[in-house]
């Protein structure tokens, strides 16, 4: 039991994770910023076509996040002698947060059966909850990876109040995307 709770647990905290990386691309990456600017361009590509990226593989949407995440191991190891399996779950869940967001685009026949099921039986997100940050301004709904957590923070009105906060104490205002 303990250890299902714990599993649980790690998948929320991947799950906030993915959410929280994408509210900070989608509410303050830039198209023109140098950096992140091209993070921005991406995300406003798939607000506006969002079956475009399901032509990337799961290495060409994941890169990224492995790179990150095998910082985060080797930081964690090296730095704080610290390794363990729930750091490796919490990392594989983050890096896969892409390729379950495009699970939520495919049709029933575009992935596999399994997927379909997992999706089926609320264990991962499925396209009616994702379709809900598609709508309007985009600005709601972020977590990718499973149905649990979106529901509760959009209910606390988090990513809002997140915003509010940082306008208050920094003066930057969120990117507006328009409907
Ligand atoms: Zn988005
Ligand atoms: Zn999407």
């Amino acid at each position: 039991m303990d250890i299902i709770l714990k599993i649980l647990l790690i998948i929320l905290i991947a799950d906030f994770i993915s959410g929280f990386v994408h509210w900070l691309e989608d509410a303050y990456a830039k198209p023109e910023m140098r950096l992140v600017g091209a993070i921005a361009r991406e995300n406003l590509l798939h607000h506006d076509k969002p079956r475009d990226f399901l032509k990337k593989n799961w290495w060409q949407s994941s890169y990224d996040l492995i790179a990150i995440g095998l910082v985060i191991l080797a930081v964690a190891w090296f730095a704080f002698g610290v390794m363990s399996g729930w750091l490796i779950l919490l990392v594989f869940l983050s890096v896969n947060a892409n390729q379950i967001h495009k699970w939520a685009h495919q049709n029933r026949q575009e992935k596999p059966w399994l997927v379909t099921k997992l999706q089926d039986w609320n264990i991962i997100q499925g396209a009616r909850q994702h379709g809900r940050h598609h709508r309007g301004e985009k600005n709601t709904y972020y977590c990718v990876i499973t149905n649990v957590l979106n529901p509760v923070l959009e209910e606390m009105r988090f990513w809002v109040g997140l915003e509010r906060l940082i306008l208050r104490v920094t003066g930057v205002e969120r990117r507006f995307d328009g409907v």
